[in-house]
């Protein structure tokens, strides 16, 4: 094996030994670090869930649903008598746009039987004023993982990836009841206009840029936009009256709308929706076709089996039921003085931020205390909520019903429940991820930090190891969720998550300055499988940057701390091993860096990292002091 000295790669030093041993299983596109505690979740819940279905005693009528769904999901035999047949039924209903108009009238139609449709309504948090909702429009998906594979540089790439699509598309088109003409030619068809819609949707590295999301416009101008439609008497269907405003997340998209869908185009719309919707469906349907279905994603992401039927009943029970499901997963595997001990931490880094905040030279004084203002506001979500949302009692399901029927059934639920919330406050209790979730996430609307129980283990966190590597691990983590709240995006809001310029202008051009060093930082890294877009990533960046920051100095405050062990736990973290088709994908739709890159380019920014193993310009891991950035 070979040696690698910590001083040129932290990353592989700590972890070459574990991505040695590490094998990526066959239904999975990664192995270790944050999928290993997945993994090891999956497996607990999933012998709970066998246990709760066969003796039929669950702890509450949410768990005992979703084992109804469970047991549905993994009936092979059921959905093999199924076969095709509920998808053909809810496809039918695109028999019935026969012109343009059916179109709008049949919209909610449409998209309640789960098709796609090249227009999407829904009602989300006003960005500028948090506490109301507007209505939010958005284009289409694209049958490439990415806009930018539309790009004509990406050329090689997107005509490869959709001839692997197209052989899957033809495969999955031949169990259908068309002749094998119209087959081919519904197949063509969704690839032409799925050309139209690439052209003209935003990337995720567009998407990234979340308040560029903001465009709220008058309805009757949205109306003129979507000229080819009658859009208002689709607002009138879904909300019962025509809302004043519609926020427009897409303005390119929409401005080309009439060349989008129109009487010309509308056939081609048809076929995309009807080859789309059905190997959407395919999940849902006999196991021939959820492998048939799988076996797009699965080339482009590297992964060699399709999950086994248990597995993916689990998955697909527990992320319907998620909110229940996580609260039950918490109660039983967390306990309270881990609860206690990791708010401790959250405080104290939060209070590290704000002392840190008062000093900081970026800022001025009026832009220091705004700052203040929002740590001091930020909500902290521990764990797991403490009840269940109001919508779980509505999703319920006929368990008569092919698992297709269900699964419509009860999306169908969640899209109505959304659009009813059009005039009801937002409530800010509501939690962004559920207690069984390996993840953590900071919401810049609400100002709040969410760590599920399921993230708090080894190595992240455990009461079991120092302070100095929870410091490294969860701590890291947490000053990077806080950090968020001022990274390019979360600058922008405010202490009540609302879209609101606190700065002043010379506070932000030094902030800008400074997000333009990070973007440089990492930007045109090349990797084996690609090159690193800096701009894209840079929000993670940053809040990599602040969570060693922070936690950096709290271990200078802390008696006994090891930089060594927070060094060591910070890279074991990060630990991954990926297929190469998965990591070339997230390259175009992952806002966050590869693990490696997270593990080593932050430390060299601190002068811990040079003190602690004596790196100097000769090791790898060294940069000039010049170039060493340091924002929060
Ligand atoms: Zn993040």
């Amino acid at each position: 094996m070979e040696n690698f000295r910590i001083q040129d790669d932290l990353y592989m030093h700590v972890n070459s030994e574990a991505l040695e041993n590490l094998v990526i299983p066959d239904d999975k596109p990664t192995a270790g670090g944050f999928s290993e505690l997945s993994d090891a979740v999956e497996k607990i819940m999933m012998d709970e869930f066998e246990t709760m279905a066969a003796s039929k005693s669950y702890p509450n009528d949410y768990l005992k649903r979703a084992c109804e769904l469970y047991n549905l999901a993994k009936d092979a035999d059921r959905k093999e008598k199924d076969g095709i047949a509920p998808a053909l039924k809810h496809l039918a209903v695109l028999d019935e746009v026969k012109e343009l108009g059916d179109f709008s009238r049949l919209y909610q139609t449409l998209s309640l039987h789960g098709i796609p449709t090249p227009i999407n309504i829904g009602v989300e948090t006003d960005m500028k004023n948090t506490k109301q909702r507007l209505v939010y429009l958005q284009g289409a998906g694209v049958i490439l993982p990415d806009a930018s594979y539309y790009k004509p540089e990406m050329a090689p790439q997107k005509e490869q990836i959709l001839g692997i699509w197209t052989n899957v598309a033809k495969m999955v088109m031949t169990k259908t009841d068309l002749t094998p003409e119209d087959q081919e030619k519904y197949v063509n068809d969704a690839l032409a206009f799925d050309e139209i819609l690439g052209g003209l949707v935003k990337t995720s590295e567009e998407w990234s840029r979340y308040v560029e999301m903001y465009n709220p416009m008058d309805t009757d101008e949205v109306s003129e936009m979507l000229s080819t439609l009658d859009f208002k008497s689709i607002l009138t269907e879904l909300f019962g009256r025509v809302p004043e405003t519609v926020v427009v997340t897409e303005p390119r998209f929409f401005g080309a709308f009439a060349s989008v869908l129109n009487a010309d185009t509308l056939e081609l719309y048809k076929h995309w929706a009807y080859v789309t919707g059905l190997l959407r469906s395919c999940s849902y349907l006999s196991e021939e076709l959820r492998d048939m279905g799988g076996m797009y994603m699965r080339a482009i992401t590297g992964v060699a089996k399709m999950q086994d039927i248990d597995k993916f009943a689990y998955n697909l029970a527990s992320g319907v039921y998620s909110e229940p499901v996580g609260i039950y997963y918490g109660e039983k595997y967390f306990g309270e003085e881990a609860k206690r001990d990791i708010t401790e931490i959250v405080y104290q880094i939060i209070d590290t931020y704000k002392t840190r905040i008062k000093t900081n030279e970026i800022l001025g004084e009026e832009t220091r205390e705004k700052a203040i203002l929002k740590l001091s506001k930020m909500g902290v979500k521990m764990g797991y909520p403490s009840k269940v949302r109001a919508l779980y009692e509505k999703l319920v399901f006929n368990t008569e019903d092919s698992l297709l029927d269900a699964m419509i059934a009860l999306n169908a639920v969640r899209e109505l429940d959304t659009l009813a919330q059009l005039d009801e406050p937002t409530n800010p209790e509501n939690w962004a991820m559920p207690g069984h979730m390996v993840n953590a996430c900071y919401d810049p609307f609400v100002n709040d930090i969410t760590f599920p129980a399921a993230i708090l283990q080894p190595p992240f966190y455990s009461l079991k190891q120092t302070r100095s590597e929870n410091l490294g691990g969860i701590g890291a983590v947490i000053g990077h969720e806080i950090s968020h709240a001022f990274d390019s995006n979360g600058a922008k809001c405010d202490e009540n998550g609302n879209i609101n310029n606190w700065w002043t202008e010379d506070d932000f051009k030094r902030f800008e300055a400074k997000v333009n060093q990070m973007i440089e930082q990492f930007d045109g890294i090349e990797l084996p499988w690609g090159k690193v877009n800096g701009a894209f990533i840079v929000s993670e960046n940053m809040a990599d940057n602040g969570g060693v920051s922070v936690t950096l100095d709290i271990m200078g405050r802390t008696e006994g701390a090891s930089y060594e062990e927070y060094f060591y736990n910070w890279a074991r973290v990060w630990c991954q091993k990926a297929k190469p088709e998965f990591s070339q994908m997230l390259l175009a739709v992952d806002v966050h860096g590869p693990c490696m890159l997270r593990a080593n380019i932050p430390p060299r920014n601190f002068d811990e990292w040079y003190t602690t193993f004596g790196v100097t310009e000769n090791d790898k891991m060294y940069i000039a002091p010049e170039k060493r950035i340091v924002i929060w």
